[in-house]
């Protein structure tokens, strides 16, 4: 199938080098024409495991293509793709302008029926937006040609995308009617062999599916993360509460990890756009405003914790920092809690030393050359002279550290771990202050 994508970031790219390896032919138009070079050149411009040989393979097979002729883009493909962003609009709602414009760009191109599937993260009636919009420029063009808009949200998770996109747990696919339903299940048709992952629906349950799963997986964070400061204020440690409470098959042992707060692109982005969808339709949106007040203050608790060890004084400190992306195995910092944490460092007139596997280009791009920011090329060299070690990302290379060689090189042997990485009374017996997050008395 001829299939087009506008938009190749996390989800464009990721989905095209996916649709590209089972044999579809994939055009990618984007608005950023160094990322289309770049891509030609072999230069992908995420860091996403397993993304980079996919792409490598199939712009070389001419299966996966880039462009920024949107016109070509929109001849290519008799399904068409909209997987822009959909930022943060002041006022906390999506901004749709980046899918708008690409309804636009669709609908003044169109010579033949098309199918359009928003993939982007995008509010309850959108694909009606999207749909008046293309019928409109269609009629300024005197041009009568069929067109169905689909929604199909994403649920690929940063770090996982391209093995989340190859074997999806479930295709989400809203219509407005059957007309699309055919070509939905042949575009998917290999993803779908196991068995049967489709669930169609009508558009707006398809649009609500993709914030209400965000807003869920955002939900356990939070009240995990109000569980663990409730934790530590009684005396017990969430580490006990959280296995004792995931053995119940009804809770489940997954995603109900406490820490230092929930970032990246989506969860923050979607939480605060179903609220402004909600209060829009004059509901109080009352868990959802919870959610993301606990989620703003948890982003705080590592910052506090320093504060307090080091009693107001971190002026001339300097600060090792573990992880900076917002989860392990991505180089995204959109909304990552090492953001808060660095930034509030700053303020306090301490230096910031940070090591992230992937993610210190992106720190570099975000914050420049500052005098009170080194970042390091190994995680040992962040602990050299350093006076604490923060803990902001779980990855794997963190859980089992050399313990002594810590310990010789700040100049205090004390641990803030925002993930709970180590086991707190094995800490203390080599001789360290560990803070955690809720773990009670264990400090
Ligand atoms: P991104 O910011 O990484 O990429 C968006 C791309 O769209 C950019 O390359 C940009 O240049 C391009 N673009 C903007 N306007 C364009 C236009 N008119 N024509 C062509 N290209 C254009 O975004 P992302 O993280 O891939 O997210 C895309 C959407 O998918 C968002 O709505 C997001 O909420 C949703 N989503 C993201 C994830 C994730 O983990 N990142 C997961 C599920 C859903």
């Amino acid at each position: 199938m001829k299939v087009t994508v506008f938009g190749i970031g996390y989800v464009g790219l990721v989905q095209a080098a996916v649709l590209a390896e089972v044999g579809h032919q994939v055009l990618c138009v984007d608005v950023n024409a160094d990322r289309v070079e770049n891509l030609k050149k072999g230069i992908i411009p995420i860091y996403e495991p397993g993304l980079t040989p996919l792409v490598e393979k199939h712009f070389a097979s001419g299966y996966l293509n880039f462009t920024t002729d949107a016109q070509a883009g929109v001849e290519h493909g008799e399904v068409q793709f909209i997987a822009v962003g959909t930022p943060p609009d002041e006022d906390g709602s999506a901004d749709l302008q980046y899918v708008l414009a690409v309804a636009r760009t669709i609908a003044t191109y169109m010579q033949a029926p098309k199918v359009i599937i928003d993939k982007s993260t995008v509010p309850v009636g959108t694909a009606d937006k999207v749909k008046a919009t293309i019928a409109s420029v269609l009629a300024q063009r005197e041009q009568a040609i069929n067109f169905d808009v689909v929604s199909n949200p994403e649920f690929l998770k940063e770090g996982a995308a391209v093995n989340d996109c190859m074997r999806p747990d479930r295709i989400i696919v809203g219509t407005y009617d059957d007309r699309p339903k055919d070509l939905m299940r042949e575009l998917y048709e290999p993803f779908n062999r196991n068995h049967d992952k489709m669930i169609f629906m009508d558009v707006r349950s398809a649009e609500l599916t993709k914030y209400a799963a965000n807003c869920m997986l955002a939900t356990k964070i939070s009240f995990m993360n109000e569980m663990a400061n409730l934790a530590e204020l009684l005396g017990a440690d969430i580490e006990a509460v959280r296995k004792g409470i995931g053995s119940d098959p009804r809770i489940g042992y997954h995603f109900i990890y406490p820490g230092c707060g929930y970032g990246g692109s989506c969860f923050p982005k979607d939480v605060q756009a179903l609220i402004r969808s909600s209060e829009q339709m004059g509901y109080t949106p009352r868990v959802l405003q919870a959610v993301e007040a606990v989620n703003n203050k948890q982003k705080f608790k590592l910052p506090e914790l320093l504060k307090q060890h080091f009693a107001g004084d971190l002026a001339g400190k300097t600060i090792a920092i573990w992880g900076l992306s917002f989860k392990p195995n991505t180089d995204d910092m959109r909304e990552a809690s090492s953001r808060v944490l660095m930034e509030e460092m700053w303020h306090a007139g301490a230096k910031v030393q940070a090591y992230d596997p992937e993610a210190m280009e992106e720190t570099q791009r975000i914050y420049g050359v500052r005098d009170d920011l080194t970042l390091v090329g190994t995680k040992e060299a962040a602990l050299k002279g350093a006076d604490a070690l923060v803990i902001c990302t779980e990855w794997q290379q963190f859980r089992a550290p050399d313990f002594e060689l810590i310990k010789a090189q700040l100049k205090q042997p004390v641990i803030f771990d925002g993930r709970n990485l180590y086991e707190p009374k094995r800490l203390a017996l080599r001789g360290f202050t560990y803070y955690a997050i809720g773990r009670g008395d264990s400090v």
